[in-house]
């Protein structure tokens, strides 16, 4: 910003006294120096004429004069752009056998007019490169030495010395300027370079950034908007955001009705320092939204200086629209499913109340679909949960160690025919404000997936450390372990490592997620931590009061 800043400035400055390069630039040659040169000149022999000059001089003085005049005015037609860059020195050239001829005719009066020749030297070695220099130096010279020249015999060397004083002045000046003008020149060049090479990369990072189906934009700290591509200005737009105070009137929270008040917008929050990671706004009239997924980051320098907020925004309406359909689905299916379900288990009890299946021979098979009516059962509750996962707590005080041996003396069936020993370390009393039937659902799911994981004859240890305002509920397990890649996917709906795939284990991939669900809705946290061939813990952390 610095440097765009002091380059526009530089520009100026070049555009002022510079460029003759262009045609343009001379016709600004003619508005800033010359004009006022003939303006100047006009005042000055206005002055010296009232005065009262010679009348032989007369007709000099008023023809250099007009021709000084034509020529400016000539100037303002001459179609600069047609002639090549020199042709201007015409223009310098004629000012000085004006300001001889006016010299020669007034010096004798005045001597010090010789002064005036400065004006057209300075143009001439200022725009007009070496070519106006010389031009300028020798019109000095030549004017100096016309009144003197039929005097020059008698000149003393006293004489020529002081008739030389001013053509050497204008030298040095018309010298000193030459190089001035060379070096405005390079820096100008070198600037336009500068300007070209930024301007390019600007263009070449605009294409790519408009070309992109991610929105992108910079704010800076004023608010003010330094750039946007074309997805963020759709985003803009669709939002009917406006420009003052940066909040759109069509912006919504995820369940697509309740709008986001201006304060809570990306705009606001990002003014305040408050940055965030993809974060969801459905943006659009009802009935055509499109959600996008938004990221604000600081924009820091170098030197650490905030300047400004970069968001990057990518509609992810395609993905929540599956995820919708998904879990409209899921929601439909279970319902559908339980119906019939519920019909089964009641009539199942009535055969069971009504007809002796021992005499008969069929108690194992009314055992067999008892069974699986169960598991059905807790499949269908667990597409449910996934469906709606809202949790509303019941809780009461626990004795959580009694709590966690009925977990174990659930899973203990499953356990011994797997071989699979469980047991429960020894520990302290506690007690903890739990929802006792949805931690006996955590329980269960954990301890199935430990025993349902482990190796034939291992372990599954079970332990409770309790901290003054916390427990900490471990189950360890001899088992499979689960790879760094996947560890982190595993409390993920319907994920599946890819081993207890390939070993046909059976699951859905919804244990571990209502796991989680349910250990946060108490306030808590979930880890897994696990070693390939050596076994997994899973550790739940509960706050001794749940929800408070
Ligand atoms: P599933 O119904 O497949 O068991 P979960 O959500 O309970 O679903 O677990 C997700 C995945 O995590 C499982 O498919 C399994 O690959 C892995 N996993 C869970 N617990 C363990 C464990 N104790 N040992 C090894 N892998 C496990």
């Amino acid at each position: 910003v610095k440097l765009h800043h002091r380059s526009v400035l530089l520009g100026d400055a070049l555009r002022v006294f510079g460029g003759q390069r262009t045609p343009q630039g001379r016709r600004r040659i003619i508005n800033r120096a010359q004009t006022p040169f003939a303006v100047i000149l006009t005042v000055m022999l206005t002055l010296v004429l009232t005065d009262g000059t010679p009348e032989n001089s007369l007709s000099w003085i008023v023809g250099s004069w007009a021709f000084v005049v034509a020529v400016t005015a000539a100037a303002y037609v001459v179609p600069w752009e047609r002639h090549p860059e020199a042709t201007g020195v015409i223009l310098g050239a004629v000012d000085m056998t004006a300001t001889a001829v006016i010299t020669a005719a007034v010096a004798p009066l005045y001597p010090t007019i010789v002064a005036i020749q400065l004006l057209p030297a300075l143009i001439l070695a200022f725009s007009f490169g070496v070519v106006g220099t010389v031009v300028a130096v020798a019109g000095t010279f030549l004017t100096a030495f016309l009144p003197a020249a039929s005097e020059l015999a008698r000149n003393t060397p006293h004489d020529i010395v002081e008739i030389l004083i001013v053509p050497v002045m204008v030298t040095i000046v018309a010298v000193v300027t030459q190089f001035a003008s060379r070096m405005l020149l390079r820096v100008q060049r070198e600037y336009e370079n500068v300007a070209r090479v930024s301007e390019n990369e600007q263009a070449v990072t605009m294409t790519v950034l408009n070309s992109l189906d991610v929105g992108t934009a910079f704010v800076r700290l004023d608010s003010s908007v330094g750039f946007t591509n074309t997805a963020f200005r759709a985003l803009v737009e669709r939002a009917g955001m406006d420009d003052e105070t940066q909040a759109g009137t069509r912006v919504f929270a995820e369940d697509r009705v309740t709008p986001i008040p201006p304060e809570d917008q990306m705009m606001a929050q990002a003014a305040r320092g408050e940055f965030f990671d993809s974060r969801l706004y459905v943006v659009g009239e009802p009935g055509n939204q499109i959600t996008y997924l938004v990221t604000a980051r600081p924009v820091v320098r170098a030197d650490g200086e905030r300047i400004g907020a970069a968001f990057v925004s990518k509609d992810v309406t395609e993905l929540t629209d599956s995820l919708r359909v998904r879990d409209e689905f899921l929601s439909v299916v279970s319902h559908e499913l339980r119906t019939p379900l519920t019909s089964i288990v009641g009539y199942l009890e009535i055969i069971e109340d009504d007809i002796d299946a021992e005499a008969l021979g069929i108690a194992g098979y009314i055992d067999t679909v008892n069974r699986n009516v169960q598991q059905l059962q807790v499949r269908i509750a667990d597409l449910l949960h996934v469906a709606d996962p809202s949790l509303e707590l019941h809780t009461t005080l626990v004795d959580v160690p009694a709590l966690l041996q009925t977990s174990i003396d659930d899973i203990r069936p499953r356990a011994t025919s797997a071989s699979v020993d469980v047991v429960l370390a020894p520990h302290e009393p506690v007690t903890a404000v739990l929802d006792e039937p949805r931690m006996q659902q955590v329980m269960g799911n954990l301890l199935t997936n430990a025993v349902k994981y482990s190796r034939p004859d291992g372990e599954v240890r079970v332990e409770i450390a309790a901290t003054p305002d916390q427990i900490e509920i471990a189950v360890a397990d001899e088992g499979t372990g689960i790879a760094d890649h996947e560890l982190k996917h595993v409390f993920d709906r319907f994920y599946r490592t890819e081993s207890a795939r390939d070993a046909v284990i059976q699951g859905t991939g919804l244990g571990l997620a209502i796991v989680r669900d349910i250990v946060d809705a108490h306030g808590g946290e979930v880890v897994a931590e696990s070693t390939v061939g050596v076994g997994s813990t899973f550790t739940v952390r509960l706050p001794l009061h749940a929800g408070v």
